[in-house]
């Protein structure tokens, strides 16, 4: 990517080039470990929307790319996925300066997921097909699976670049062209998926990006007549201001959202790996995570020792240089989130909770949005700090007594996304988990992902599942065909008595 001055370049990409802003803004972008600014971003307006769109509809309507055989397409997908592994430390060092996640955990986790992504789209791409439903009657009746025509790919800033490929590679696999709207707080990655797609030569308007805010870039990607489809990940309230933005022209809507997820230790789980499991998926990624367990559910008979190891264990994570590979947990991503984050340990307090452990910046770092992985107690189901998201490294300890009890208060909160279940139980491990009110349940595992497997949540937490062939659902257009092998009776009007 260009550099002027030390900083980023990063414009929007049009129709395989990188364009200025038509309105000529810029907005920088920081590094959360030092805010700085470590990039100047083309400031996205509804005037570049609408010529993104328009390239993406020239390439869908004119282009070859909705036309060309499934396993063509296919190759294209396999040859991003070789990039992203080939130019994985670049991707994973400019994910790491512009979010803050820990260099191991984009490294290893992340970027290598992000080429999966397009690996497995690129196999899935060349079995989308249809039904046939035997001669009934005159009639044969067989549907096909069409492209649906131009997505709007709107993304979060946490595991931007991850987010980004897990819509972008389905949505081109169908056959359909985009314009992706990264988070403003995280552009820098998308600009890399763009330098790779162009060097992966795919048609010229296939994938757009255009930068900016959710109100000035994103707001009218929405409302945009020419585009068809809208998959959103972030905010349950962004969600909602979407679906009302993009009613007027009745958009097909994916919607990932936010979430409260709960972790049930039972007193018979296997509790050491119940702690690392807790540990990791309460506070990997900086606890900036849709299906972070933020809410731990603990037995009253096991409370009090789970929880002594438990802070003993969050206590010693290591908070610092994203970049150090010895890092667990790094900077948060704005300082507005981290205001945001520090404003629930005032919440916590004034409901009357105890904050056992962090609640507030380190103190050996004294620049940056670093927040101490904080474990929040005395805490009833109905307090605020155990119904509404953080996302941050910010863990809420319940007791329960019973099965029932705990059940009740995975599902008392108004997010449905995910359940992790702690217990050697097998009967019980079911029995639970067909109870809880979500989209997705992990049994004595942390969030691990099969991606032919649905993702999505129930309730607050989102409308629809992508994954496997969900996704497909979702990109592609069903259409019946229905056709008479032999001449139907058809009731003769206008011809006479
Ligand atoms: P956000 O809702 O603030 O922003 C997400 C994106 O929407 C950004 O690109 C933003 O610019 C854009 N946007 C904002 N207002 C818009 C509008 N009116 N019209 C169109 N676009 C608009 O979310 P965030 O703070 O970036 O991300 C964190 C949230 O994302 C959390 O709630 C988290 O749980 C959720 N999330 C969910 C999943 C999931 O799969 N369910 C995954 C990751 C993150």
């Amino acid at each position: 990517m260009e550099q002027r001055d030390g900083l980023y370049i990063v414009r929007h990409f049009i129709d395989n080039a990188f364009v200025d802003a038509l309105e000529g803004g810029t907005f920088e972008t920081l590094n959360p470990a030092t805010n700085r600014p470590i990039g100047i971003v083309a400031d996205g307006t509804a005037a570049d929307v609408d010529r993104a769109v328009r390239a993406a509809r020239r390439a869908f309507d004119e282009g070859p790319w909705p036309r060309l055989p499934a396993a063509e397409r296919a190759r294209y997908l396999r040859r991003i996925g070789d990039l992203i592994l080939k130019r994985a430390e670049e991707i994973a060092y400019l994910e790491v300066l512009d979010v803050g996640m820990p260099i191991t955990q984009a490294g290893k986790g992340a970027i290598p997921r992000a080429a999966e992504n397009f690996y497995f789209f690129a196999e899935m791409a060349t079995r989308i097909i249809g039904e046939t439903y035997p001669k009934d009657g005159e009639f044969l009746n067989y549907t096909i699976r069409k492209p649906v025509g131009v997505a709007g790919l709107i993304t979060p800033w946490n595991t931007p670049f991850m987010l980004e490929t897990w819509k972008v590679a389905p949505c081109l696999a169908a056959g359909n062209t985009c314009v992706l709207k990264p988070a403003e707080w995280s552009p820098l990655s998308a600009n890399m998926l763009a330098e790779i797609i162009q060097e992966a030569d795919l048609p010229p308007g296939v994938f757009n990006v255009v930068h900016g805010f959710g109100e000035r870039a994103g707001a009218p990607l929405v409302a945009h007549p020419g585009v068809q489809l809208i998959s959103f990940t972030g905010e349950t309230t962004t969600g909602m201001e979407i679906m009302r933005n993009g009613a007027s022209t009745l958009k097909r809507y994916s919607m990932e959202l936010g979430g409260k997820n709960a972790a049930i230790v039972f007193p018979d789980a296997d509790l050491e790996q119940a702690l690392d499991g807790v540990i990791w998926q309460a506070f990997s990624l900086n606890g900036e995570r849709c299906t972070s367990n933020s809410r731990l559910l603990l037995h009253r008979v096991i409370y009090e020792e789970f929880l002594g190891h438990l802070l003993e264990r969050v206590a010693a994570i290591r908070v610092g240089d994203p970049f150090d590979p010895q890092t667990e947990v790094g900077p948060l991503i704005h300082p507005e989130h981290w205001q945001r984050v520090r404003g629930y340990m005032d919440v916590a307090r004034a409901e009357g909770a105890t904050i056992a452990l962090g609640g507030d910046r380190p103190p050996q770092l004294p620049e940056g949005n670093y927040f101490a992985p904080t474990v929040i107690v005395d805490v009833r189901p109905e307090m605020r700090v155990a119904q509404e998201e953080i996302f941050g490294p910010v863990l809420v300890v319940l007791p329960f007594e019973t099965e029932e009890e705990a059940i009740r208060i995975a599902n008392g909160v108004k997010y449905g996304l995910a359940a992790y279940i702690w217990t050697r139980d097998l009967v019980r491990a079911h029995r639970v988990a067909q109870a809880m009110e979500v989209g997705m349940v992990w049994i004595n595992a942390p969030n691990v992902r099969d991606l032919r497997t649905p993702f999505g949540g129930a309730k607050y937490s989102g409308i629809g599942r992508e994954g496997g062939f969900y996704s497909f659902e979702f990109y592609t257009e069903v259409m019946t065909i229905h056709v008479a092998l032999t001449p139907p009776r058809i009731p003769r009007l206008g011809a006479g008595r």
